[in-house]
């Protein structure tokens, strides 16, 4: 036990005002669903938090059909001042509900609730007050002669960011005057509902968003319907690949946000002390379910011992346990599936070699659980090194010189983002030009803001979402 132990400090779960049973938002209330529904619980403990029903293709139908009339009806013929000022309402709301929101976020999908609280919610926020403020301009800003709406989008997203994905999709298709479907993962749907009621209490009108809960045959159905203008897809790259065909040859406009595998590079000049927090938050930030983790440290090869050495000092502090305490570092894992794959690829970097270090944590009886970790001497073949863990491993490996470090970064099918730690400002912009990424931090790592837009090169998808960009991806005629 260390000298000062750090006394429990649970958020109250009062705030909360949970259903026992969610239905489909759809046509601006809640109805069953024709699926058979499914419970979501707490990876933290396995218990059951509420049931969910499942939108069957006839239901996924129903809210396409609801977003086309909104669309035709209401949506697309209100002025842009006006959308504006649904959005500016809904983000105050947000902000209002905020505590609310981030205990239900925590809950649902275990990461801890100063992140939830600090990151997540705010963000959402700030996403709905960014694009309520474009919903007026969109004629004067470059976006060619007529923008207009593509009309109905079908938006899919994944568990990690629940709620912040679902504010990168609606609030820009919003802002450019369609209206959506969007459905949530099956993990992770609480938010979304809570969300749904936000929309209700904001009077915006029926049908301009809808949401369909299911899994991913519901998602599917989603995609393939005829009358979506505008597919939104953010998850993995299989199921990316997947949604790419299904939407060929149709006139569907498209955009992928999928894996990734980022280098963070350490030159052997960076401030250790911050780039040892960098490193940190670059992987362990939300159990490293993060798309644009800095998965792959590559470190100069003459500060490799002393960075390692201070990692684990620094990850030996982190503290892992109830998402819902606020001094909690490291929260659940989100699903066992993911568990089992987190331990399944971290035995393969055993096998191939690499060396594996974890922090010295309790880990608690029940939920879904990984303790942060180390690999050391990982090679690029490694598989470690090259799929996407999706967990708190980080794999570490060397370089000599910055032209083998851009050689080593660039190595992966991926492309979403990358980090630089160095105190030459010269060396940052040599080599962010040459890495191949959508996104690059400089001394500093996983920060978003609603103005400047995030997407991936190569397998890690196409399109931007955030700032101007993310506008182009929901009007016709918009030039880039
Ligand atoms: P996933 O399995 O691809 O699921 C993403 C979403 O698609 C979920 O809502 C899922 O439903 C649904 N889905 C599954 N199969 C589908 C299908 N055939 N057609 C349509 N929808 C389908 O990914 P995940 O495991 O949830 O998320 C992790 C991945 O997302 C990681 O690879 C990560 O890098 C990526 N990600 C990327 C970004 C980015 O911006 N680039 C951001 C966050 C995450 P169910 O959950 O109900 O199965
Ligand atoms: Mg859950």
């Amino acid at each position: 036990m260390s000298f000062l132990e750090y006394a429990p400090a649970p958020e109250s779960r009062a705030i909360l005002n949970l259903r026992d049973e969610y239905g489909l938002f759809i046509d601006g209330e809640f109805r069953p669903g024709r699926g058979e529904s499914f419970a979501t619980i707490s990876p933290a403990d396995e218990k059951h938090i509420a049931t969910i029903a499942t939108a069957s293709e006839a239901d996924v139908d129903a809210a396409v059909a609801a977003a086309r009339r909104a669309h035709d009806k209401t949506w697309s013929k209100m002025s842009g001042r006006d959308r504006g000022k649904y959005l500016f309402r809904i983000a105050r709301l947000v902000q209002e509900r905020a505590r609310e929101l981030a205990v239900a976020e925590s809950l649902d999908n275990g990461k801890p609730i100063k992140e939830s609280r600090d990151v997540d919610v705010p963000l959402v926020a700030a996403w709905f007050f960014y694009y309520a403020g474009w919903a007026d301009k969109l004629d004067y800003a470059g976006l060619g002669p007529n923008p207009r709406a593509l009309g109905v989008a079908g938006q899919v997203i994944p568990w990690n960011f629940p709620l912040l994905m679902l504010a990168w999709k609606i609030a820009p298709a919003l802002a450019a005057g369609n209206t959506v479907v969007i459905k949530p993962a099956e993990t992770t749907p609480l938010s979304a509902l809570i969300f749904a009621e936000i929309l209700q209490q904001a009077d915006l009108p029926p049908g301009v968003v809808n949401i369909v809960t299911g899994a991913g045959a519901t998602g599917a159905a989603l995609v393939r319907h005829p009358d979506v203008n505008k597919v939104a897809f953010t998850g993995s790259t299989p199921v990316g690949r997947e949604i790419a065909k299904a939407v060929a040859g149709t006139d569907k406009k498209l955009t992928l946000e999928l894996g990734g595998k980022a280098a963070n590079i350490v030159f052997e000049d960076a401030p250790i002390d911050q780039a040892i927090e960098g490193i940190v938050n670059g992987i362990f930030f939300n159990q490293g379910h993060v798309c644009c983790a800095g998965s792959r440290l590559l470190v100069q090869e003459s500060i490799h011992d002393e960075v390692v050495d201070r990692l684990k000092s620094r990850l030996s502090t982190l503290r892992l346990g109830d998402p819902l305490d606020k001094n909690t570092d490291i929260g659940a894992i989100n699903s066992r599936e993911q568990l089992d794959r987190i331990r399944e690829l971290s035995r393969i970097g055993e096998e191939e070699g690499a060396e594996r270090w974890s922090a010295d944590c309790v880990i608690p009886d029940s939920g879904f659980w990984f303790a942060p970790t180390i690999f050391t001497n990982v090679q690029a073949s490694h598989r470690i090194a090259r799929d996407e863990i999706f967990g708190p491993v980080l794999s570490v490996l060397t370089f000599r010189t910055p032209a083998e470090a851009i050689e080593k970064a660039n190595n992966t099918p991926y492309g979403l983002s990358a980090g630089i730690w160095t105190d030459k400002g010269s060396r940052i912009l040599a080599v962010a030009d040459r890495l191949r990424a959508g996104v690059i931090w400089a001394n500093t790592f996983n920060r978003f803001d609603p103005s400047s837009p995030f997407g991936g090169y190569k397998e890690s998808g196409y399109g931007r979402e955030g700032g101007r960009h993310g506008l182009l991806a929901y009007l016709k005629g918009a030039a880039a």
